[in-house]
């Protein structure tokens, strides 16, 4: 049995189905440094504990401090990694109360998401109506909300996990299912990729370090539609070398998004984006692309952003998709770890990614995740020292 919790901040209680300000923090998981388990009071606590006490043992035996292993974890011996970056221990999966509708996926044994695989191969691309469009804007505006919630916290010795709670519990809030959540059996609710992680990278519990500059890609599903976004933020003091990475990254993305209109193929994105990287001597991550998206979270069109690139299709009014380019600093190849997810430069090297969800309109296009009034500070935006 536990002993008792101690005061902090207002929060969420942890237990599904209570929805109370959560005044208690598990003593255990400070001492352990799992950063999110929080309870209305001693009883919802008590109630939970012979549940929540797994987190603890899991924990302590994959970090080794239950006594088994004094040696760091390391969850594939004998694999070489590419950069400094190392896994760290996951927490479990989140759960998601029944009243917030589910895609397909969120309870299929694999995560497939029937729905796009049976579209898998169609090239052609979905003109939304105008109720779909509404549809799509609102989960759109959600994801940015959830992402602003994420950002605040953003600091040096803040754990991806944390950062996974907050934007879980944000999405609840709102009556969202994190997209990402079992989507192909990905773990949790959304990807944060640090330094030379490209994209998909898994929340663990590896404290962010000043100078690391960390992606966070949150996709929200609400009413049906799926919102989806993502920009990299810097932690503590970071150089300026990194600070340029990330700047032109995000000039990436917007070059690309003036030249949206009706009648550019969708190939011409990776030409602009392109260009504009190598125009520093960054290059373009291949393996990832922009994607179409409303009911379905990936789907056609795909929108490579390298240039050269035979991408099918020409944007028409009522289209939706996202552009995300991975900008690096070294090789644009890429490699996965061996959790199937996380993909790492092939160098080590950094790289920087920004996405944005876009409607192409009759005149040009509207962003539909574009930053609000209240969206905090642009870290892309800090000047170089
Ligand atoms: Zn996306
Ligand atoms: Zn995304």
């Amino acid at each position: 049995m536990a002993d008792g919790g101690v005061e902090i901040a207002t929060r969420t209680c942890e237990t599904v189905t209570c929805e109370k300000p959560a005044k208690l923090q598990c003593p255990t998981c400070i001492k352990l440094g799992i950063n999110g388990s929080f309870f209305c009071s001693q009883d919802c606590f008590k109630g939970n504990w012979s549940e929540h006490k797994k987190i603890h043992k899991k924990i302590k035996k994959q970090s080794g401090a239950d006594g088994s292993a004094m040696k760091p974890y390391n969850p594939w011996p004998g694999y070489i990694f590419t950069g400094k970056l190392r896994p760290f221990p996951t927490t479990p999966k989140r759960e998601v109360p029944e009243r917030i509708a589910r895609p397909d996926y969120a309870d299929h044994p694999e995560g497939y998401p029937a729905s796009e695989m049976t579209m898998r191969g169609n090239t052609q691309i979905k003109q939304l109506s105008k109720d779909e469009i509404e549809g799509l804007r609102t989960a759109c505006r959600y994801g940015r909300e959830v992402l602003d919630i994420a950002a605040k916290i953003i600091d040096v010795g803040v754990t991806a996990d944390e950062i996974d709670r907050v934007v879980h519990e944000a999405c609840m809030e709102r009556d969202c299912y994190p997209s990402p959540l079992n989507y192909y059996n990905f773990p949790k609710s959304c990807c944060t990729s640090v330094n030379e992680v490209i994209c998909h990278g898994i929340p663990d519990t590896r404290p962010l370090e000043d100078g690391d500059i960390v992606n966070v890609d949150v996709t929200v599903y609400h009413n049906g539609y799926h919102g989806d976004l993502n920009e990299t933020f810097f932690v503590g003091k970071v150089d300026d070398r990194s600070k340029q990475l990330v700047r032109v990254t995000h000039e990436c993305l917007m070059h690309a998004i003036n030249e949206v209109k009706p009648g550019v193929r969708y190939r011409e994105m990776g030409n602009i984006i392109q260009k504009h990287a190598q125009a520093h001597g960054y290059s373009v991550v291949k393996t990832y692309c922009g994607h179409g998206i409303h009911k379905l979270f990936h789907t056609a069109p795909s929108v490579p952003h390298y240039a050269k690139n035979k991408a099918i299709g020409v944007m028409k009014p009522g289209h939706t998709f996202t552009i995300e380019p991975m900008i690096s600093e070294g090789t644009w190849k890429d490699l996965t770890w061996p959790d199937n997810w996380t993909a790492v430069t092939q160098d080590g090297k950094r790289s920087a990614q920004f996405e944005h969800t876009l409607l192409v309109t009759e005149t040009g296009c509207e962003i539909l995740t574009q930053r609000q009034e209240n969206s905090g500070r642009p870290h892309f935006m800090d000047s170089l020292m």
